[in-house]
């Protein structure tokens, strides 16, 4: 029987990173996990992120934007290419060792960080003393681990379309959606959320129709919504996809190689038939056979383990953190939430500030955000200016050939301390850093406007736009 200070149940970005920063502030910490590779013959470390998230999405959309870029974009450089051809089991195979290369960097990682890798499915069992008592199992064997601390990051699965079945052949959720041995003719989409346009956009790419469905009448209703008609316009003038905005499905139906959807839209029921049916309608916190009762940590109404603002459950010593408690269903968050809990653990004092988290959605054009958008600040009453610039006249934009979008930036009125940025053009994943770090230090949309930003960049547009709060941009 083996005894830790800490033991993290599940290796995401949640609990990998909590794993190796509790292993660096000198305690004994083991991490089980249960994942496992594509094949299901070996255990995979990392998690929905590294293995059927954000890593594997991002690869496909790089390699559908290359193939797009050559089919269509590059014959503007003068450049042309007789017949642009996609060998689809090549990009998936792409994909699978870009998945390879960091699920085995996290185990490199526990190794040199000496954290107790256990492969198994964890379950509590109860508690014995200052000890909680958790139960491993793996294909074969069963075992028992003791810990002091445990911090729970066992992540979310996908939300099921009620009476649907994924057969990830036909019907596919995110996993089946990064798999396809070919492009479908007709691909369907049930959600216009981050995966439905990730995943819309791959394929789209690559040559198929594609129909969203989505339940409610607005667009990315989270995201400012200057922004989500901007995108919204792109979306399905430039590129054609057919987003279908209030729809309601009625009725799924897979037969043979075609899945038959039933839906009412503005009162008027409709069929469609498509090829492949990829359901992204949002996940779920991830407790199964966790068996939390046995120690008596709670989960809300939607299943979300309770905690508060620590990460901290009702029980003492045991933690949780990532998708499986509160808050967006993003990555950083989890690893964010990973270091504070063990560096409390460890008696620091540090805080995840969930109000300035980015998001960023990584179609094309890119769209990104940190902070309160307009909506937001409306309702709270709050007064503001705002600033927006073009990235039509950017230069480096324009060399690109990728000028087109917009930069929003936020302020308070009185004080000039930036609320909220937003974005929607080329390469803003990348931008967004630098408004994350101008609200992290209270910055004012002047404090931008003074920075010298370096010429031609896209970050400029960011420059512009914090200038026209003042009603003195230059360029535009
Ligand atoms: P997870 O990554 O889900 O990891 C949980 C781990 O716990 C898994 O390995 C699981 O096997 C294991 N586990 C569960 N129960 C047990 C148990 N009882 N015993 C042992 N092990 C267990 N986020 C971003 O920030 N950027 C993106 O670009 C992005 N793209 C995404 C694309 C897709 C298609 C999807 C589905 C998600 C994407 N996300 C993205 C979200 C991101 O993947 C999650 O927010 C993140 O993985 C959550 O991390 P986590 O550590 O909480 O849980
Ligand atoms: P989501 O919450 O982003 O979107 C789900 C969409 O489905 C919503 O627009 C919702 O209104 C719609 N919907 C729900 N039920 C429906 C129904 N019955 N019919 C039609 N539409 C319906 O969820 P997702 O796209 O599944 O992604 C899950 C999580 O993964 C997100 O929370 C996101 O944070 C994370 N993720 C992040 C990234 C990124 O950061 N780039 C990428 C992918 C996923």
């Amino acid at each position: 029987m083996s005894e830790f200070d800490v033991v993290v149940i599940g290796a995401g970005p949640g609990g990998y990173i909590a794993a190796i920063r509790a292993a660096q502030l000198g305690f004994k910490v083991a991490c089980i996990d249960a994942g496992k590779n594509k094949k299901g013959d070996k255990p995979a470390l990392g998690g929905t992120c590294l293995n059927v998230g954000c890593i594997p999405s991002k690869a496909l959309l790089q390699s559908s934007e290359e193939f797009h870029k050559a089919s269509h974009e590059l014959e503007d450089h003068g450049i042309s290419i007789d017949k642009v051809k996609i060998d689809i089991p090549k990009m998936i195979a792409r994909k699978d060792a870009i998945v390879t290369k960091l699920t085995s960097g996290v185990g490199f990682l526990f190794k040199k960080n000496k954290v107790e890798n256990i492969h198994g499915h964890a379950s509590f069992k109860g508690k014995d003393g200052e000890w909680y008592q958790i139960e491993v199992t793996d294909d074969k064997n069963s075992s028992e681990v003791k810990a002091k601390n445990v911090i729970i990051a066992t992540g979310s699965k996908p939300r099921q379309f009620p009476s649907v079945e994924i057969d990830n052949v036909n019907i596919l959720d995110n996993v089946g959606a990064l798999d396809l041995e070919a492009v479908p003719k007709k691909l369907g989409m049930i959600g216009s959320g981050v995966i439905g346009l990730e995943m819309s956009s791959v394929w789209n790419r690559l040559g198929s129709e594609v129909t969203i469905l989505e339940a409610l009448p607005t667009f990315l209703p989270m995201a400012d919504q200057q922004i989500a008609k901007e995108a919204f316009k792109i979306f399905t003038k430039n590129q054609k996809l057919d987003i279908k905005l209030g729809a309601k499905v009625l009725e799924v139906h897979s037969k043979g190689k075609q899945v038959k959807v039933k839906y009412e839209l503005d009162g008027k029921t409709e069929e469609v038939t498509f090829d492949k049916l990829i359901i992204a309608i949002g996940r779920v916190p991830n407790t199964e056979n966790l068996n939390l009762d046995a120690v008596g940590v709670t989960q809300d109404d939607r299943g979300f383990i309770e905690v508060d603002e620590n990460c901290s459950t009702k029980v003492e010593n045991i933690w949780a953190i990532g998708d499986v408690v509160r808050g967006p269903m993003l990555a950083h968050k989890a690893s964010e939430e990973g270091v504070a809990v063990a560096e409390r653990i460890a008696g620091q004092k540090p805080h995840v500030n969930l109000d300035i988290m980015p998001s960023i959605l990584y179609t094309t054009p890119e769209i990104a955000w940190v902070g309160k958008t307009e909506e937001q600040l409306k309702e709270a009453g709050v007064k503001y200016k705002k600033g927006t610039s073009s990235f039509a006249p950017n230069g480096r934009a324009l060399a690109m050939g990728a000028a087109q979008g917009t930069v929003k930036v936020l302020a308070d009125e009185k004080t000039d301390r930036i609320l909220g940025v937003h974005m929607i053009g080329p390469m803003v994943s990348e931008l967004l850093a630098e408004a994350v770090e101008a609200l992290e230090f209270s910055a004012s949309s002047e404090d931008i406007a003074r920075i010298v930003h370096a010429h031609p960049t896209l970050s400029e547009v960011i420059h512009e736009a914090s200038l026209a709060v003042d009603k003195r941009a230059l360029n535009g």
